[in-house]
């Protein structure tokens, strides 16, 4: 059982008016032949919210993202019940996921290099074009106001993108299927600070697009500062969950994540993430 911090309102009222989950993860455990990754792992994700999941190399993280997906490897055995706006889903395929509503970027990014930046973009949508949903590639002019980049870059071979764009592409691929929940796997990792603070304006952007989303993150200083709430996996527990704000004082989360010897080079432990303005580009924006 993890420690809630005291709450004046349920996990699914912070930084949203009170809602029904849209996801909920109930005693999900999960092991690699012998290895136990995730023990009795409960979350819950209201609509719109953004939840983060913090936790040092090997906690779970990565593992519990996958579980949620139905994506772990085969060697992957997971018990516990996801629900998805209420129906049970963790018998599903990651197909039928994806088409009721669930994305995950993951670590790897998984982009196909030698394919252009646009065609990368409309792969996303391939299941919508699969089920002849009128007017989905609408959804890329949406992708490519959200990443101005992207529209810039879009005959470049996604093999010659930088680091930072190619995370772009990869959350505005997940974007073109249209997930109401979509899970990101380490978005700031192996980017540069100014990138890391582009990167992570506008996954909190989103939140005005009402997809909710699960932001796993290692720089936890700059995952609390986005999120409305937060898990945090040690050795494949949840030991410690709570409002951003209320995590990102408590002694235990401080010593442990936010302390100065903590600190993760990519982000300035003073830096504030500001939302961009209307109107505002993300060149504008980057500092
Ligand atoms: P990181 O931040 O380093 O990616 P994480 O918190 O995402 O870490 P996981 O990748 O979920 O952690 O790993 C949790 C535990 O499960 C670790 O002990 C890891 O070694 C183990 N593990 C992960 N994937 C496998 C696998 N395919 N086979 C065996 N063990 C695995």
């Amino acid at each position: 059982m993890s420690d809630v911090l005291p709450l004046t309102s349920s996990p699914t009222d912070v930084g949203r008016p009170a809602a029904e989950p849209i996801l909920t993860v109930d005693g999900l455990q999960v092991s690699y032949g012998k290895v136990s990754a995730l023990r009795d792992a409960s979350i819950t994700v209201a609509p719109g919210q953004i939840v983060t999941i913090i936790g040092a190399n090997g906690a779970g993280k990565s593992t519990l993202l996958n579980a949620m997906m139905g994506a772990l490897p085969a060697t992957g055995r997971a018990e516990g019940i996801v629900r998805l706006r209420g129906e049970r889903i963790d018998g599903w395929s990651i197909e039928r996921r994806v088409t009721n509503g669930l994305g995950l970027v993951p670590e790897s990014r998984d982009l196909f290099a030698t394919m252009s930046v646009e065609d990368n973009l409309l792969l996303g949508g391939f299941r919508r074009y699969r089920a002849r949903e009128v007017g989905w590639t609408q959804e890329i002019e949406r992708v490519y106001q959200i990443f101005p980049r992207l529209q810039e870059r879009a005959r470049q071979l996604a093999g010659t993108l930088s680091g930072g764009e190619r995370q772009m592409l990869a959350i505005g691929r997940a974007l073109m299927a249209k997930p109401s929940i979509l899970m990101l796997d380490e978005p700031s990792l192996g980017l540069a600070p100014k990138i890391v603070r582009e990167i992570l304006r506008i996954v909190s952007s989103l939140r005005e697009t009402d997809v909710a989303l699960v932001v796993v993150e290692q720089n936890a200083r700059a995952a609390l500062q986005i999120a409305d709430y937060g898990y945090v996996l040690e050795t494949g527990d949840v030991i410690l969950q709570g409002p951003s704000g209320m995590l990102a004082q408590d002694p235990r989360i401080i010593e442990s994540y936010l302390g100065v010897g903590r600190k993760r080079p990519e982000m300035d432990a003073h830096t504030p993430i500001t939302l961009p303005g209307p109107g505002t580009t993300t060149e504008e924006t980057a500092p």
